[in-house]
């Protein structure tokens, strides 16, 4: 913890860590300490990790990046982080990320973006993360902490994990509770950990999910061992590659991944089979109508009364003007545009044409990934994005619409509801990371992680 806690103080350039707590991690320590003299002390007894900033950590600012919740301090502590801490890990503070988890660049941020530990070969110029858990995945990439909580909506673990060469795993919806997570899609959110290995993914995963009844949508089931299941044993195992994931325009280094990845996983034995995912072209309309739609109504909380900023009132002024000027100053211009387009797509003239159909598309969506896995395929492999490690400043001026294209291979899984992760396993010319994605069967993280420690 002592030398996590130097480290920190010592990289403030890296813009990942937004609010220390060395005081709490102290205290932790110490009492991890004690717990350790045990035998039977769990396995993330001790550790120091970090926090994504859109967890509800109790007396510690949570501010999913935004400036409309400056100055709120939480009552409570999420199920995820309380989690975490029964089972010994130790908070060192909270994370960057894009504000309100909307982003794939960590730009958004009220703070600022988070910087990627690393470089296009010699040159200088500054890196993105990945977004929105860009925080998280630099703090682990730059040895900040060992681990990382992360939030994935469309791609927010997977992504900033594929662009600083960690591993991050979406574990299937329902897996971990969401309860003191700040929301932004309540029906494609789900936590997960950010790690520098596969078996610390599968330690990490194990300590935070479980089922929480403060969260409706948590399922009620065992928690399995996941380290214990990490064989990396794939004989026999049916590993789909589809057609739809060979985008046009895709960088030759990316297919190159992909091939490599593919002969890794048939000679350990697997088997690799052709698949389609028809649907798949339609996944990233549908997700940018359903998540801001999601969003819109989420947001609508944010209103000047109940949390953090309230903007500064004329004389006259009435509940109106608060509204508007609240949110004005309060989000950015991402938020404002996805709270646009999320009221647009639910108005009562248009819910048919886009909510509604984006939900039947979603639908289709999920039949493809069924439709394989009853042809026996136990996991999809795909690269985690299209490309590698951006820089800063390079679509965040563009078109917003180029920045939502990152997340083709990531959102398809968050709207079929199914664990995906993202592992390190190339480089590109520059010497930047690349990640390769897995997606495994519902509630089959086990399977996954282990087919993933092949990969690794
Ligand atoms: N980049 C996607 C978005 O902006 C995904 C974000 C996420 O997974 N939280 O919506």
């Amino acid at each position: 913890t002592n030398a996590c806690l130097a480290a920190i103080d010592g990289a403030g350039a890296l813009n990942a860590f937004v609010h220390h707590t060395p005081e709490k991690a102290l205290e932790q320590a110490a009492q991890a300490d004690a717990r350790l003299k045990d035998a039977d002390a769990p396995a993330m007894c001790g550790l120091p990790i970090g926090i994504k900033d859109l967890f509800c950590t109790k007396d510690v600012p949570s501010q999913a990046g935004s400036r409309i919740l400056e100055g709120f301090l939480p009552q409570y502590e999420s199920t995820v982080s309380q989690n975490l801490f029964d089972a010994g890990a130790v908070m060192l503070g909270k994370l960057n990320m894009d504000e309100f988890a909307m982003g794939s660049s960590n730009e958004t941020s009220v703070y600022g973006n988070a910087v990627n530990p690393w470089r296009r070969g010699n040159d200088a110029a500054q890196l993105t993360p990945g977004g929105s858990s860009g925080g998280s995945a630099a703090a682990v990439a730059a040895d900040l902490c060992l681990a990382a909580t992360g939030t994935d909506t469309g791609g927010s673990i997977r992504q900033p994990a594929a662009f600083t060469g960690i591993t991050g795993i979406k574990p299937t919806y329902g897996r971990c509770s969401r309860w003191g997570i700040v929301a932004f899609a309540s029906s494609l959110d789900q936590a997960g950990p950010m790690t520098k290995s596969v078996r610390d993914a599968a330690i990490m995963l194990e300590a935070m999910c479980g089922h929480d009844p403060k969260d409706s949508t948590s399922a009620d089931l065992a928690v399995p061992d996941f380290e214990a299941a990490l064989t990396g044993d794939v004989r026999g195992k049916k590993i789909g590659i589809p057609k739809e994931y060979r985008m046009d325009g895709m960088p030759e280094e990316i297919e190159t991944l992909w091939q490599d990845g593919i002969a890794m996983m048939r000679d350990a034995g697997a088997e690799i089979v052709d698949i389609s995912l028809p649907h798949t072209k339609y996944a990233l309309p549908a997700y940018y109508v359903i998540a801001p739609a999601e969003a819109s109504s989420n947001l609508a909380r944010y209103d000047g009364v109940r949390y953090g900023h309230r903007a500064k009132l004329d004389q006259g002024d009435g509940i109106t003007e608060m509204y508007e000027k609240t949110r004005a100053e309060g989000f950015g211009p991402e938020v404002q545009r996805r709270v646009m387009i999320g009221t647009y797509v639910l108005s009562a003239g248009f819910y048919d044409a886009y909510y509604n159909r984006a939900r039947k598309v979603r639908t289709l969506i999920k039949k493809d990934f069924e439709d394989v896995f009853a042809q026996g395929i136990d996991s999809i492999l795909t690269p985690a994005t299209p490309s590698a490690a951006f820089g800063l400043g390079e679509m965040a001026d563009a078109d917003p619409v180029q920045m939502y294209l990152n997340d083709v291979f990531t959102v398809t899984v968050n709207l079929a509801g199914l664990p995906g992760i993202a592992v390190p396993t190339g480089q590109d010319r520059q010497g930047l990371p690349l990640g390769l994605q897995l997606i495994g069967r519902p509630w089959e993280e086990a399977d996954l992680l282990s087919s993933a420690y092949a990969l690794e």
